[in-house]
């Protein structure tokens, strides 16, 4: 590689205001941002990216599902390009570094390496995914689910949001359906950038995450089922009450990802009593769980220790604790050539940096699937996101927007 490519450095105070400057769509009072995927303001932040590719001289085009890709071209046109980028979508209070660091690193990079004259040998693809949030249509990380096939297309454009509006309505209201193909735009390997919405990094005082794997997620519904009885006149002995009964699976929970921790998480976010009263023992219990690992194996013991520990407190309890799995996604490995690339990147670049696990999903993950792909974090302050505090420092954006140039550009190669 050339010095000056070896050299080569985003403009990180250019990146920092297209951050700042794009949060006025759909910009809320207390600095976060509120952009529904598909809805008015996506639409605002869709025509502002394309018209900056598009003055960076690359080609866009966009697919049936909205999906939104720009091309720079390379010395060889004969192979795919280089993907990079993520998602420009908001959960309803959100902020604005989610997804939108990646998109817009990504712009800087092709910006950079027009700005320095650098040809790379293979083209470059720029990606904004559609519905990577899963608030208003689900399921989260739409556009690139359907990418790799995980979906049809007829499937996803049915989808309804909240009104009834559907996911082909809403493409058509903001004119992104587009007349490409889902899955036309190849890519030879995909790289997204993103903030690790964790407290790893922060807590270690590390800039950059190389992230090698992603974790496997299992998502359950359950049921409690006991006996509704008086409040009054039921002795203790004689109940059958669902949510003393949901305490110890709430419990148990607790334990079983601790045990088979580090590298285990469970939680229990959801629990509706059926018809509650003050003076009724509840006799009815909905509940969710989920529980991930980025280790299959660890998935299945986790799912085997939570059906005994349910099997065991449903017997002595005297209740049925019916436990339904709806979703099982394995571990994410990123294709380790490519996490090389990035580790190599970090520390040329003289970054401080490590391994981690990708706590969330990812459209990367989806990609990972069909293509080598890899993941760069960045920290957020206190590890919070998916709230309108996320925040991060402009240094660390930057820096993981250089990563993300010279990882492309080790992929990319630069033309002679
Ligand atoms: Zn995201």
């Amino acid at each position: 590689m050339s010095k000056l490519a070896s050299n080569l450095q985003i403009d990180s105070a250019r990146l920092w205001s297209t951050i700042n400057d794009t949060a006025k769509f759909g910009g809320t009072p207390k600095g976060g941002v509120r952009r529904l995927t598909l809805s008015a303001e996506d639409k605002q932040v869709r025509d502002w990216f394309r018209q900056a590719l598009e003055a960076a001289g690359c080609e866009v085009h966009v697919d049936a599902l909205g999906n939104m890709f720009a091309l720079r071209r390379g010395r060889d046109m004969s192979k795919p390009p280089i993907g990079l980028g993520s998602h420009l979508d908001t959960q309803p209070t959100g902020g604005k570094f989610d997804g939108i660091l990646g998109s817009l690193a990504a712009l800087e990079v092709v910006r950079t390496l027009n700005d320095a004259g650098i040809e790379t040998e293979l083209p470059l693809c720029v990606a904004n995914w559609t519905n990577e949030e899963g608030s208003r249509y689900a399921p989260a990380m739409m556009g690139s689910a359907a990418y790799v096939g995980d979906f049809t297309v007829e499937d996803i454009l049915a989808r309804k949001d909240g009104e009834g509006i559907s996911v082909a309505a809403a493409l058509d209201g903001i004119g992104y359906r587009g007349s490409e193909a889902v899955g036309t735009q190849k890519f030879t390997s995909f790289v997204e950038l993103h903030i690790e919405q964790g407290p790893i990094l922060e807590a270690e005082g590390k800039t950059i995450g190389v992230v090698d794997s992603g974790q496997g997620v299992l998502w359950y519904d359950g049921q409690i089922v006991g006996f509704e009885s008086h409040a009054g006149s039921t002795p203790m002995r004689l109940r059958r009450d669902a949510l003393a009964t949901l305490s110890e699976i709430v419990l148990a929970v607790e334990r079983i990802a601790t045990e088979l921790g580090p590298n285990a998480v469970g939680t229990i976010g959801e629990a509706a009593i059926a018809r509650p009263s003050r003076n009724v023992i509840p006799g009815e219990i909905a509940f969710t769980i989920d529980m991930r690992s980025a280790d299959a194996s660890i998935m299945d013991a986790l799912d085997k220790n939570l059906r005994a520990a349910a099997a065991e407190i449903a017997g002595r309890r005297k209740v049925e604790i019916p436990l339904d799995l709806v979703w099982r996604i394995e571990p994410t490995h990123f294709d380790a050539k490519l996490v090389d690339a990035v580790q190599r990147a970090a520390g040329e670049l003289g970054y401080s940096h490590r391994r981690i696990t990708s706590g969330a999903g990812h459209d990367s993950c989806n990609l990972a699937t069909a293509m080598p792909a890899a993941m760069i974090f960045v920290p957020c302050k206190d590890g919070v996101s998916h709230n309108e505090l996320e925040d991060a420092t402009e240094a660390d954006c930057g820096a993981g927007a250089n990563v993300l140039l010279h990882t492309v550009l080790a992929l990319a190669g630069v033309a002679k």
